[in-house]
């Protein structure tokens, strides 16, 4: 087959490492790529928002296979169009991104199908976004309807900062269209964990739990991120919770989207809330993605002992039931290497050194997000977080030092990582 990924992250270059290790694929593209993915896959200089240029290629080169990482390109359509186009494609379309692409179209199908989650109000005004707001009291969360590059999320503790998240939104229209409408929320507590499910329409096939670390620094400190680490499985998803997830979940997820006339094919990746309540933990689902996980592919994919590339054609063929997946039983863990300065202004173009020897420790992978390929064929950061330096062995414990070993092994002066990752995991045991 030949197979085209679309996207330049960490999550891509994951996907691409496991594509080409199937039997299955004879050729690999990757639209755009990035330094780290030219090793796998051939990058072509088409960005993974030009659903004109990527359909274009895709029927011009005969591709077999598209497999869409981003959201942007999967609400903006691509699915549907490579469809339209002859070409077979993984990942939802249009109509069922909107789980993601639309928080309020979430919480409507949650309320709709009896899906645990949490109490909510919908607005396209100011006025009764604050009257919510001053009803409920806080803690509560304030959240912008559309995709903000996960910035659109406030967890406001008093009322005041729930009412200058509103505003943000609303009047100073800080995320575009994205917060033209909010959803507000009830606060709640507990242990976060990702779930993963591959879906086909009509029938979910689990994957695995993963946790990741979303703020810059140790402790779990500091500003927002897309992802300083990841590593899976997560302790707190028990194989009975993960049971329960599948079943107040997913499933109805998957039903209510066929039922809705927006059948549900990709990935299903659940951010959850693991809530403590009388009767033991408890899931709730705290919001939707339609894609892959960055940095949480980079561990999945380490974990994954069977060939991805026919599970992820079942998904788009339709015919997940009955199919098996296999998982080594070990921990994987992904260490996140960015530059310094961000998630605010920081500087690119500087050099990296150490790559091979940290990826020549065995069971150690380093994936590539943001890096170019510099003329003397060096390798240079080119973005916020530049690799995901990922590990696999028989406990997270184990993982987390061969981890940070690959990191030691990298000279990187201008770029830094978390030091704790996967602390919780490691507490817990
Ligand atoms: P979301 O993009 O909706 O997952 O929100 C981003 C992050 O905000 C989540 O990963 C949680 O850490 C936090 N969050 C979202 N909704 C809630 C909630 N209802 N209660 C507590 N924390 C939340």
């Amino acid at each position: 087959m030949k197979v085209l990924v679309v996207g330049s992250g960490g999550r891509e270059h994951a996907l691409c490492w496991a594509i080409a290790a199937s039997p299955l694929c004879d050729k690999l593209y990757c639209a755009p790529g990035n330094a780290g993915i030219a090793r796998d896959a051939e990058c072509v200089a088409i960005k993974a928002d030009d659903l004109d240029g990527i359909t274009r290629f895709a029927t011009d080169n005969a591709i077999d296979f598209v497999v869409v990482g981003p959201e942007q390109p999967l609400c903006l359509g691509l699915v549907d169009r490579l469809e339209a186009a002859g070409v077979k494609a993984f990942g939802p379309t249009a109509a069922a991104a909107t789980l993601e692409g639309s928080k309020g179209f979430m919480k409507d199908l949650c309320a709709k199908y009896g899906i645990p989650t949490a109490a909510y109000g919908r607005f396209t005004d100011a006025e009764s976004a604050r009257g919510f707001v001053h009803e409920r009291g806080a803690p509560i969360v304030v959240k912008a309807d559309g995709l903000a590059a996960g910035k659109g999320v406030t967890i406001a503790r008093t009322v005041d900062e729930a009412l200058a998240a509103i505003d943000e939104a609303m009047v100073e229209a800080r995320f575009g269209d994205a917060g033209t409408e909010l959803v507000i929320e009830e606060f709640l507590a507990g242990e976060e964990a990702s779930f993963f499910a591959l879906v086909d329409g009509t029938t979910a096939l689990p994957l695995v739990s993963a946790q990741d670390h979303k703020t810059a620094f140790d402790g779990d400190t500091g500003p927002n991120t897309g992802g300083m680490g990841a590593y899976s499985p997560a302790p707190v998803m028990t194989p009975a919770l993960e049971a329960r997830v599948m079943r107040e979940i997913i499933d109805p997820t998957v039903r209510g989207m066929a039922a809705e006339g927006r059948p549900f094919k990709g990935v299903l990746y659940a951010g959850l809330m693991i809530v403590d309540t009388p009767e033991g933990p408890s899931p709730k689902l705290l919001e939707y993605n339609t894609r892959f996980g960055d940095p949480e592919t980079q561990v999945l994919m380490k974990r994954m002992m069977s060939d991805v590339l026919p599970a992820l054609l079942a998904s788009r063929d339709g015919v997940l039931k009955n199919f098996q997946l296999r998982w080594y039983e070990d921990s994987a863990l992904c260490v996140v290497m960015a530059a310094k300065g961000y998630p605010g202004d920081y500087l690119r173009r500087t050099e990296i050194h150490g790559l091979d020897e940290a990826a020549a420790l065995p069971d150690v992978s380093v994936f590539h997000a943001g890096t170019i390929l510099a003329d003397d064929g060096g390798i240079l950061a080119d973005g916020g977080r530049v690799l995901g330096v990922t590990a696999i062995a028989p406990t997270v414990r184990e993982a987390r030092t061969l981890a940070y070993e690959a990191v030691d092994r990298i000279q990187w002066p201008d770029g830094f990582c978390r030091r704790d990752i996967g602390w919780r995991a490691i507490e817990r045991k």
